[in-house]
């Protein structure tokens, strides 16, 4: 089963993702989490990635799809997987769709976990992720057993550079530019699924295991 998460920053599409990931046994693949890899190993990808990252922009296309692409040829994805924040821009999803008709196949579900901007910025202010392994949490929502610290792996919990105030709005902003357009298209290829992402985060699993069966 290969599987898309669309949403905006910050809809709870990792939140879910991991959880689906677990429950159908697939891996969760995040462009964020790969980038920010590589930006704590210091590689040359990591130090141009980071760049726009802080500003709230997204990575190059290019960049990103090689990544990508990569990634998903490896042998824990023949069975499937789900999609993390690939693709966020229509040339992205069209090179991800010739990639897979090209092998037969084809992309089975796109989901947009639906949450209004308002949301957002209080979910991203109060976001927390692990350092080391990238668990996420939520001060209010998801808080962790003891405060500033991963209950996964015991490691530091930080708000992440991108998740301050003045570049939560810039990438609300690139989402509804450059992101908002895969509703329509994957609409039209029929895939689309639309759950309600500001409902309890177990609510919002179980619309989303109704879809996917
Ligand atoms: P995304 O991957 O879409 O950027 P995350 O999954 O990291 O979003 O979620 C953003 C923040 O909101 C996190 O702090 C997460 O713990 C919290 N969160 C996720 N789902 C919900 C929910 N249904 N209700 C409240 N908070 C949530
Ligand atoms: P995320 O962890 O999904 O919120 O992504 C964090 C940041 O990484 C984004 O704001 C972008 O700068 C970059 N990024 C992640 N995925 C992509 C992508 N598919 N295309 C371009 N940039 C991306």
């Amino acid at each position: 089963m290969k599987i898309i998460m669309l949403g905006a920053p910050g809809a709870g599409k990792g939140t879910q993702a991991k959880m689906i990931a677990e429950k159908y046994g697939i891996p969760h693949i995040s462009t964020g989490d790969i980038f920010r890899a590589n930006i704590k190993e210091g590689t040359p990808l990591g130090k141009e990635a980071k760049g726009y990252m802080d500003k709230g922009q997204l990575v190059p296309d290019e960049l990103t799809v090689k990544i990508l692409l990569d990634r998903v040829a490896k042998d824990d994805c023949k069975n499937g997987y789900v999609l993390d924040g690939f693709p966020r821009t229509i040339p992205q999803a069209e090179v991800l769709d010739k990639a897979l008709t090209e092998l037969n196949d084809k992309v089975d579900f796109a989901i947009d976990v639906d949450v209004p901007d308002e949301n957002i910025v209080k979910r991203m202010g109060g976001r927390r992720a692990c350092v080391t392994c990238g668990a996420t949490y939520h001060i209010e929502h998801v808080p962790p057993k003891k405060e500033g610290i991963c209950d996964k792996c015991g490691s530091e919990l930080i708000l992440r550079d991108d998740d301050k105030p003045e570049t939560v709005q810039k990438r609300l902003s690139v989402y509804h530019e450059q992101t908002q357009p895969l509703i329509e298209y994957y609409t039209k290829k029929n895939i689309l699924k639309t759950v309600d992402g500001t409902v309890d985060m177990m609510d919002v699993f179980k619309a989303i295991t109704d879809i996917l069966g």
